[in-house]
């Protein structure tokens, strides 16, 4: 039976993030740190732009590449970062998820290799394989810079066609810095490699923020993906985008076209309303978030944790080295004995083994009783097994 499917689908895993969110639903009353979500409300204006667009009767389908107003909206963000695209440069997609997979689709070839950072956000390598290719992980430093020397051996022995990058990163929260942005760009510039950069935490760079896409002689091999899910806290409303220069952009619209036609109209015209008048409330929601960085980083040093101070997106990733234990069975036993889910770092592959990801995309009460129930978990097990 198993054979009538096709082996790149059978091969793929279902995320580990939402393998463990499920676990936790079955744990009566465990405290859920688990999801990239934002728990704030879709702001006011969105709603608003949403509402007025049904009763407009705005349900047909749009462009294929969205509406224009968005793509404006789009282009103008944008160019305050410094990253400079046009509107027929700009997709708008079914959430960042599409974008990425049209990028992966338009590009690869069975067998094609594709650089990926260990650990990285688990979309990345499931929709390599799902296309034949094949990932080839490189490396990071302890605080989650990347491993350039490592990067470098594996372009010039690898030949490979893809590179992912992924700033602010799920799920170590790390950010790209100028020196990193054009060391990379030293290594990338004589060689024929697209870059893939995955944006999508971009409104929560706590930092400067530093893009590839900013880097005029690497634009025509870049692919930005993004989308407000996490921007406009409106995950469910599906809605994201690519930019990419005209001749890739292109290729990645047939496989747009084919698989959705377009995004959602409605969610689209909430969208353009929150870039034109919701960047407030974004600017409310990051200083929130700052908060509750602050505070989860507190917590976790007092612990004894061995944690690196995020920079950007909502995501902590301590080590628990000390503990012996693999990151599976750790949040394992945190959940089971400690009433608190948090994902293991094996979820983003193996460079996240030994790692445990904390989102703090919740309230700080629920981020305070989950980490008053770990410091307590933590403390019982050192007094029974002594780290
Ligand atoms: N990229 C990264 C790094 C993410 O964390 C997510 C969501 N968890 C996505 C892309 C996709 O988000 P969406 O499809 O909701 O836009």
């Amino acid at each position: 039976m198993d054979n009538v499917f096709s082996n790149n689908v059978k091969n793929l895993e279902i995320s580990g993030i939402r393998k463990f969110f499920n676990k936790v639903t079955k744990v009566q009353g465990a405290v859920s740190l688990t999801l990239g979500q934002p728990d704030f409300p879709v702001p006011e204006n969105i709603k608003n732009a949403m509402i007025s667009a049904i009763h407009q009767n705005k349900t047909e389908y749009t462009a294929n590449a969205g509406i224009p107003e968005l793509r404006q909206e789009i282009s103008n963000f944008l160019s305050g970062m410094d990253i400079n695209y046009l509107l027929d440069e700009i997709v708008v997609t079914v959430g960042g998820s599409e974008a990425l997979m049209c990028a992966f689709a338009a590009f690869l070839n069975p067998g094609d290799k594709v650089l990926v950072a260990s650990p990285a956000y688990p979309a990345y390598e499931s929709c390599v394989k799902l296309f034949g290719g094949e990932v080839v992980n490189y490396n990071l430093n302890s605080d989650f810079t990347i491993d350039f020397e490592n990067l470098s051996k594996l372009i010039n022995e690898e030949n490979p066609k893809l590179l992912v990058v992924s700033y602010p990163s799920n799920p170590t929260g790390a950010t790209l810095s100028q020196e990193e942005r054009d060391k990379l760009f030293q290594l990338l510039k004589e060689k024929d490699i697209y870059i893939i950069s995955d944006e999508i935490y971009s409104s929560l760079c706590y930092e400067n923020y530093y893009s590839l896409a900013q880097i005029h002689e690497l634009r025509d091999r870049v692919v930005l993906v993004s989308g407000f899910s996490k921007m406009f806290s409106m995950t469910g409303l599906r809605i994201g985008y690519l930019c990419a220069s005209k001749y890739i952009m292109d290729n990645i619209m047939k496989v747009h076209q084919y698989n959705v036609s377009c995004a959602a109209s409605i969610s689209q015209w909430g969208a353009y309303a929150g870039l034109r008048w919701s960047m407030n409330d974004v600017n409310n929601m990051k200083i929130e978030f700052e908060k509750r960085k602050e505070y989860v980083y507190k917590r976790l040093s007092e612990m004894g944790m061995d944690v690196t101070l995020p920079k950007g997106a909502f995501y902590i990733f301590p080590s628990i080295s000390k503990f012996s234990m693999s990151s599976e069975e750790f949040c394992n036993r945190l959940l089971y004995e400690g009433k608190v889910a948090v994902v293991p770092g094996s979820a983003f592959g193996a460079g996240g083994e030994g790692f445990i990801r904390i989102s703090y995309s919740y309230s700080l009460e629920v981020l305070k009783e989950g980490l008053d129930r770990m410091e307590k978990w933590i403390n019982d097990l050192n007094k029974t097994e002594p780290v």
